[in-house]
């Protein structure tokens, strides 16, 4: 029984102290896994060194070459000669100072780490300093510093990442890739320090890729203006604040509407103190943020600054520095909720028709080639607001300008109505249809929901607008108004009940018999009546009134389920929202029900009184509008 590793015991000991470049590339396997954590680091730096512009030259997607060049405090030749060194820094000196970091490095690993994998070189002239100098590192010999031309301000060359470890230069990807993640980090940081109102405090970031500019956003922009720049306009204009402070933590920063929200989370961006970050309770602060009205499984969009005093924050968990561990949570999680959720439930949430034309049109592969019309007179002025609808046959009912009125028909909606509904209030919107804001509010007020509607297939209305039309889901919308009334009455602790004449007796089995008896008061909150009758069935005797066409069974067995899935009271808010949701659909118009002007009309006027309903409690639309920017679009009129 000889082990290999003690054969030569007599040759002295076993246990031998790691060298240098071995330590520091097991460091490296911690912290410098592709190029885009080699970037991260180098921004890091940078942005700690008090830059503010900064300059990234990529080749080959940061796998040839990770350059960063800032304009910070840089280094003199002393510091040069330490800057490679694993655990120097000057970000920290004493084991207090960890309780209140303010920077984004504090290890002292990053370059000991990149120069135990990969070529480096760093160029630096202290500002105010006559001279610069360099110094290059090479899998772990590392060269005298000298005396070098150099601007001020730093530049730190990562060559050839993982040359020297190939079985780590293996787990890279594509170009493509390496390049996206280190296209993600820029962004994240450039995001992360924007300029403030007075347009000061931002730092600009400039990426270059093979030569080529990639992306760029100058000192002066604000968060709108970076988003905009990084996102595009589409997402930009829809974007509605958010701002709180309650004394201890601050929050600023756009919540973009519900339709944005996308699989991944690629677009959320919380940035704690300055720096970008991914923490598992801030992705739960979103989408509690946005319960109710976020198709499930999809994540918000969201760029989010908060504030905290560094005490409370430990940043020292984990050393990618992506998670924080927050004190004092509870108190913190609230507030956040509480502040986002104001602004996401003022966001735009109708459904554009306009997208849905966009993908017709590109479909039809007519994309590209469009017609120049004449300018399209009539739907200018005044008499843009006048809609024809078509019959099926297709021949239009009046020529364009006249409005004459035919009965709306009585056969479930296969019939046509033209119609004029000019707001009384008088102001007609811009023939483009594109009504700015205000003038949106404007005629909203004045829009005294008049109809004629038209009601297609039994399940969805159609409305004529000033600026365009919209379909309405009648189901989807009554969906949530039930809910919203519901819920309104849950929350003001007077939820009407409506009695059973002869109470429903459901059989449930023991455990969901018991489950039902434990939370007997809170389901009573909520407005369900019931007890025990006998070892395994419940009584119902009472079930919201709002609830339209009750299955007393169903109600009683969804909640029981759901009580029992999350293990949480009834009255808790999600279960209570989820428990409204199941009841609220089952109670409402179905798809397929006649509904004739006035009870259309009134479910518009409850709708309106209700605000949140542009989408049901699944967050499907409730509504989607066609602009007459839309229309002219899809007829080429423009
Ligand atoms: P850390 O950032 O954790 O201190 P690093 O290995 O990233 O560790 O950097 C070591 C030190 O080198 C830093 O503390 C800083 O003093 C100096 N340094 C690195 N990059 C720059 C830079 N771009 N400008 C000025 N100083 C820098
Ligand atoms: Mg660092």
């Amino acid at each position: 029984m000889t082990g290999s590793a003690s054969t030569d015991a007599s040759n002295g000991p076993r246990i031998a102290v790691l060298s240098e470049v071995v330590r520091n590339q097991i460091a490296a396997g911690e912290v410098i896994e592709r190029p885009a954590s080699v970037l991260r680091e180098l921004l890091d730096n940078a942005v700690d060194a008090g830059s503010s512009r900064i300059t990234v030259d990529l080749e080959e997607g940061g796998m040839r070459l990770v350059r960063v060049s800032d304009d910070g405090i840089g280094m003199g030749p002393a510091d040069l000669e330490l800057a490679f060194q694993a655990h120097a820094t000057s970000k920290l000196r004493t084991p207090e100072d960890l309780d209140h970091i303010a920077s984004l490095g504090f290890r002292g690993e990053a370059l000991a780490s990149m120069a135990s994998v990969a070529r480096c070189r760093i160029l630096s002239r202290p500002r105010g300093s006559e001279m610069g100098a360099e110094i290059t590192e090479e899998g772990g010999r590392r060269g005298a510093v000298t005396p070098a031309g150099a601007p001020e301000g730093t530049v730190v060359e990562v060559r050839d990442l993982f040359y020297n470890t190939p079985a780590r230069r293996r787990f890279l990807k594509r170009e493509q890739t390496e390049l996206a993640r280190c296209m993600d980090i820029v962004q994240r940081v450039a995001l992360a320090h924007p300029a403030d109102e007075s347009g000061a405090g931002g730092i600009g970031f400039t990426v270059n890729h093979g030569g080529r500019r990639a992306f760029d956003v100058e000192p002066g922009m604000d968060l709108a203006a970076r988003v905009r720049r990084t996102f595009g306009g589409e997402l930009a204009d829809t974007l509605e604040p958010v701002e709180g402070d309650n004394g201890s933590a601050r929050i600023f920063g756009f919540v973009a509407p519900p339709r944005f929200a996308r699989r991944d989370t690629r677009r959320q961006m919380w940035f704690l103190n300055g720096r970008p970050l991914k923490d598992k309770v801030l992705t739960r602060v979103l989408k509690d943020a946005y319960r109710g009205v976020l198709v499930h499984g999809l994540q918000p969009v969201a760029f989010l600054h908060l504030w905290l005093d560094p005490e409370t924050v430990d940043v020292n968990v984990h050393p990618a520095k992506t998670e924080v561990r927050l004190r004092d949570e509870r108190s913190l999680f609230g507030f956040l909720v509480h502040t986002i959720r104001e602004s996401v439930m003022r966001t735009d949430m109708a459904t554009p028709g306009e997208s849905m034309l966009d993908s017709l049109r590109r479909r039809e592969g007519r994309g590209e080639q469009r017609e120049t019309l004449p300018d399209p007179g009539p739907m200018r002025g005044q008499s843009a607001i006048q809609s024809a609808w078509i019959p099926r046959g297709g021949a239009p009912s009046a020529p364009w300008g006249s409005a004459p009125t035919p009965p709306v028909a009585e056969d479930g909606g296969d019939g046509f109505v033209v119609q004029d509904i000019a707001p009384s209030g008088g102001a007609a919107p811009a023939g483009s249809g594109a009504a700015s804001p205000g003038e949106e509010a404007g005629w909203h007020e004045v829009d005294d929901l008049r109809g004629p509607y038209l009601q297609v297939a039994k399940t969805y209305l159609v409305r004529a607008l000033p600026d365009g039309f919209e379909i309405i889901d009648q189901h989807a919308l009554h969906e949530r108004l039930t809910f919203e009334e519901l819920r309104r009455e849950v929350g003001e602790g007077k939820v009407e009940i409506q009695r059973l004449l002869t109470p429903e007796l459901v059989e449930l089995g023991r455990a969901d018999l018991a489950l039902v008896a434990e939370h007997s008061e809170a389901l009573r909150r909520i407005g369900i009546e019931v007890e025990p009758f006998g070892e395994t069935t419940a009584a119902v005797h009472g079930i919201p009134a709002r609830i339209k066409r009750p299955d007393p069974e169903a109600i009683v067995r969804d909640v029981v389920a759901v009580i029992a899935r999350t293990g949480k009271a009834p009255d808790a808010e999600d279960v209570l929202e989820e428990v409204l949701h199941r009841a609220s659909c089952r109670s409402s118009i179905m798809a397929g029900d006649r509904l004739d002007q006035s009870s259309i009309r009134a479910l518009l006027e409850r709708a309106r009184a209700a605000g949140t309903d542009q989408t049901c409690p699944h967050a499907r639309p409730t509504r989607v509008k066609f602009t007459l920017a839309d229309l002219e679009k899809a007829f080429h009129r423009t």
